[in-house]
């Protein structure tokens, strides 16, 4: 079967720029056949997205991007073919998403003591979903004047280590991998290339990780290559996609850049029906 697929995709349900639906349209526009919403701890948008997608011709796989704390650092999993409306899995979002506004109301603090004014309110305004996070604190910062760009206050403030960091509280990295498998989903070890040790894969594979995300904007060939000997090594599956926000961040060209076959999917399904 021919095509192509892109399963890493952010909508306003969490940090990207365009709701499910204009996605859908864009993802139409740029030949992709197969996607999947992957919002930041988050499923609302899948519905919107099939919707629009039965009236596009694009299949879309249900699909979330959870946050894990592994030591002091974070690692993303992404979860697809979950059943979204699973009790456990619900009722673990909430709980991520309490935490991220807890968080979020910490990093604003922070930012308070160092003279800047920025109130709760003001990020609240600049989240359309459930599920808050630091770029919706950068674009605030932006808007209120007190950073020249998106990339100033993740560099000034709020990215790893800056001053206004505030880690978040998660799952560990086995048990989002068995949150994910107890709604029926498949895991996928989301960029490793960004900050993941081989130690973290190995632990992973042992929690029963399905796959890696092999294609991604920030893996160069020789990721693509590293990672994919690690697939076949370990009989896992592959994934990738384009990570893509939109928008003023500057990564709208990256959408239908970064996919995979369909062939590749089908891969995903099989392992499914075999479960
Ligand atoms: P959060 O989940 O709230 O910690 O936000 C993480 C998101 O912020 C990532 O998915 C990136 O989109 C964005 N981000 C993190 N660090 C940076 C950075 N240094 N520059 C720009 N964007 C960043
Ligand atoms: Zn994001
Ligand atoms: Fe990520
Ligand atoms: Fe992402």
């Amino acid at each position: 079967m021919n095509g192509k697929a892109d399963l890493h995709l952010h909508t306003t349900f969490s940090d990207g720029v365009y709701s499910p639906a204009e996605i859908i349209k864009k993802a139409k526009d740029t030949g992709l056949r197969i996607v999947s919403v992957t919002d930041h701890d988050s499923v609302s948008g899948i519905e919107e997205a099939i919707a629009s997608g039965k009236e596009n011709n694009i299949e879309v796989i249900a699909g979330m991007e959870l946050s894990a704390s592994f030591d002091d650092m974070e690692v993303h999993i992404l979860g697809y073919f979950m059943d979204y409306k699973n009790k456990n899995l619900v009722a673990s979002l909430s709980g991520f998403q309490e935490e991220r506004l807890k968080r979020a109301k910490k990093i604003v603090g922070k930012l308070n003591q160092m003279n800047i004014p920025l109130t709760i309110d003001s990020v609240l305004d600049h989240v359309n979903g459930d599920s808050v996070g630091r770029p919706h604190i950068a674009n605030a910062l932006v808007d209120e004047g007190h950073a020249e760009s998106y990339h100033e206050a993740f560099q000034r403030y709020i990215g790893d280590g800056r001053p206004a960091y505030e880690q978040k509280w998660n799952f560990s990295p086995e048990d989002t991998v068995r949150l994910i498998a107890q709604a029926g989903g498949l895991s996928f070890l989301a960029h490793p290339g960004r900050s993941v040790n081989e130690e973290l894969i190995f632990r992973l594979i042992k929690a029963g990780l399905d796959g890696i995300e092999v294609i991604h904007p920030s893996h160069g060939h020789d990721l693509v290559y590293y990672y994919r000997g690690i697939v076949s090594e370990y009989c896992l599956l592959e994934s990738g996609g384009s990570d893509f926000h939109g928008g003023e961040r500057g990564d709208d060209e990256a959408l239908g850049q970064y996919s995979i076959p369909i062939s590749t999917v089908e891969m995903m399904r099989r392992r499914l029906f075999s479960n």
